[in-house]
């Protein structure tokens, strides 16, 4: 059985198109397995030769902020079980918001791997914004811009090197 990343992070981050931009950029959609539940994707992945399963956490969010950063502590406590390394996906038009404090908490009590990674830095001459995700107290975090690729091969080597 392949090992498993899980990316987590609030609603709007990025999730979904970072999965995207992974499958695609590598062309290395294997099969696509129905998830344990409906709220959850899984998908094969490979990078640097290494195979893993990518979990896209993105299906609980809820259209209202009520209740919000119970539904993402919810997953990220899941994709911490289940997962061998746990991506924590930023947005750096945010900032570090209460919601990523709270994810941040969960990730830190389940003690497993955790990558931080700060999404939306669409300059490639200006990732500053990233620096003050340190505050997370999760070690480095990678700018990336998942839409445009950005930074993802650098996070994907992180991640990897984990595996
Ligand atoms: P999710 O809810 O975390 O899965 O986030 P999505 O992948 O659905 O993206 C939410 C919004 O952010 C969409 O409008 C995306 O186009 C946008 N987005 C995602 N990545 C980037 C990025 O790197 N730069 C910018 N500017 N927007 C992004
Ligand atoms: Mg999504």
């Amino acid at each position: 059985r392949p090992p498993v990343v899980a990316i987590v992070g609030a609603p709007n981050v990025g999730k979904s198109t970072l999965v995207n931009r992974i499958l695609r950029r590598r062309k290395a959609v294997v099969s696509e397995t129905p998830g344990t539940t409906r709220d959850r994707t899984y998908q094969r992945a490979e990078w640097a030769g290494r195979e893993f399963t990518l979990v896209d956490t993105g299906g609980m969010e809820p259209a209202a902020k009520v209740g919000l950063e119970a539904l993402v502590t919810l997953q990220a406590r899941i994709a911490a079980e289940e997962a061998d390394v746990v991506v924590h996906l930023t947005d750096a038009r945010l900032g570090v918001t209460e919601v990523d404090a709270a994810i941040a908490r969960v990730l830190r009590e389940a003690s497993g791997e955790v990558v931080l990674a700060v999404n939306k830095l669409d300059d490639p001459a200006d990732d500053s914004d990233r620096y003050r995700f340190y505050a997370l107290g999760e070690g480095e975090p990678y700018g990336i811009s998942a839409e445009h690729g950005l930074g993802v091969g650098d996070l994907l080597d992180e991640i990897v090197a984990r595996l």
